[in-house]
């Protein structure tokens, strides 16, 4: 889809910036994490600038760009480099039977998978690969075990560059047929996503692609930062309470912290923040662990295991971002088993949500204990968010059991069937 210009802003980019270094570099050419320490590359806009066109009145005027409206704070200088295939501008559903069940009225979900290929990784894959075929990129590679991977092929085949995705062999069905049907080359390694990286990293070497890795290019965040903009314009320029994310490299919590930042500078929002609750696997909880040891940086897990492959991220770049934003804002981490997953699955649907990934399923399980750990009051505006749809994953352990019937089963049988409580 061709993104109108009247759809965006003019890019206000201006350089990038070392986030633990704090060394500039230009953001003119294609770089990766930062060469001085391999910490993330953080995008600097120019906001005084942005300032003057980026407002209320012409956001509402450009409602048909999705993430793309926020085009001044956005790294990609010609609109006509955007892949767009519909990405962002999600709805904020208010979910009071949810909310209900956690004792917390005030419950909205970010439905994220409305995004092209049903999760929120479609944000920032359309921003890394939109700004690096802007900057000359032909081929990309990158390890997945999941929906990045799906959205990278697609996102390449809308640009029509070269895609490999590398992923480990035993990756869902639904995501090596995602990546296969939208034509992109598929590496599967016996081993680990650990082992997906290298290989990966020898990939881009050997075949001059460009390694779209979580945090280890700058753009996967831009565009994930538009979460936190919708967020501040859904709600009439007021930021929510208390924010609960399924966290697993962190980028769109990073972005986020990152979006409220500039959203201040832009004069869109005072100073008030919510507080950020990092959900995890107890299968693989790095921030979490850190988090209650206090440390800035968190060691990697091992032996990471969790069905919610988005949150399978043993040990992420930019974990002291993910910490640091948890402690500024007064927020929290939270560990889920993988019951507790497979049950807020079963909740999220039952209350109205639809089938959502076990990461989202993640994510309600937490709320349900946000109450107890005095991690949030009746009152405060909760948002909750629903990464991805729960279709393009294994099925969980069936919920319950279901007996199969004799095509021409007789009437009274029936009767009994529908009077019957439910399990
Ligand atoms: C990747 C992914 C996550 C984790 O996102 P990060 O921003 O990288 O922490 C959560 N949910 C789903 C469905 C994902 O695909």
């Amino acid at each position: 889809m061709d993104v109108d210009p009247s759809w965006t802003g003019r890019s206000t980019l201006s350089h990038l910036e070392g986030s633990l270094s704090g060394e500039r570099y230009d953001a003119g050419s294609l770089i990766g994490p930062d060469p001085v320490d391999g910490r993330p590359l953080l995008a600097r806009y120019d906001l005084d600038r942005a300032r003057e066109t980026l407002t209320v009145e012409s956001l509402a005027g450009r409602r048909r760009g999705g993430m793309w409206r926020w085009g001044e704070a956005l790294p990609v200088a010609d609109p006509a480099r955007i892949v767009f295939l519909g990405e962002g501008s999600t709805p904020l559903v208010p979910a009071s039977r949810l909310g209900g069940a956690a004792r917390l009225p005030n419950v909205s979900v970010k439905a994220e998978s409305l995004n092209p290929t049903g999760s929120f990784k479609a944000r920032g894959i359309a921003a890394a690969v939109s700004r690096a075929v802007e900057l000359g990129a032909r081929a990309f590679v990158m390890p997945s075990a999941g929906n990045a991977g799906g959205a990278l092929a697609a996102y390449g085949a809308a640009a029509g560059v070269d895609v490999t995705v590398v992923m480990p062999a035993d990756a869902p069905e639904a995501n090596t047929t995602e990546v296969l049907t939208c034509g992109a080359r598929l590496i599967l390694v016996d081993g680990l996503i650990s082992d997906c990286g290298r290989i990966s990293s020898q990939v881009a070497g050997a075949a001059g692609a460009f390694d779209l890795s979580t945090l280890r290019e700058p753009y996967r965040l831009e565009g994930k930062k538009t979460l936190g903009f919708e967020l501040a314009e859904d709600r009439g320029w007021r930021l929510p309470d208390v924010i609960v994310y399924p966290t697993g490299g962190g980028t769109g919590l990073i972005g986020m912290w990152k979006a409220f930042a500039e959203l201040e500078e832009l004069g869109l929002i005072d100073g008030r923040r919510p507080r950020m609750i990092a959900v995890q696997s107890e299968g693989c909880a790095p921030i979490v662990r850190a988090f209650e040891e206090g440390s800035r940086f968190a060691a990697p897990m091992e032996a990471a295991s969790t069905r919610a492959s988005g949150l399978r991220v043993p040990g992420s770049i930019g974990d002291f971002l993910i910490l640091d934003a948890l402690r500024q804002s007064g927020g929290g981490a939270v560990a889920v088993s993988e019951e507790a997953i497979v049950e807020g699955q079963r909740l999220a649907g039952s209350h109205g949500l639809g089938y959502v990934s076990p990461e989202s399923g993640a994510a309600v399980a937490a709320l349900m204990l946000l109450r107890e750990r005095g991690l949030a009051e009746p009152n405060d505006d909760v948002v909750v968010f629903d990464t991805g749809a729960g279709t393009k994953y294994p099925s969980p352990p069936r919920l319950a059991e279901v007996e199969v019937l004799e095509a021409d089963v007789d009437e009274e049988r029936i009767r009994l069937i529908s009077s019957r409580c439910d399990p």
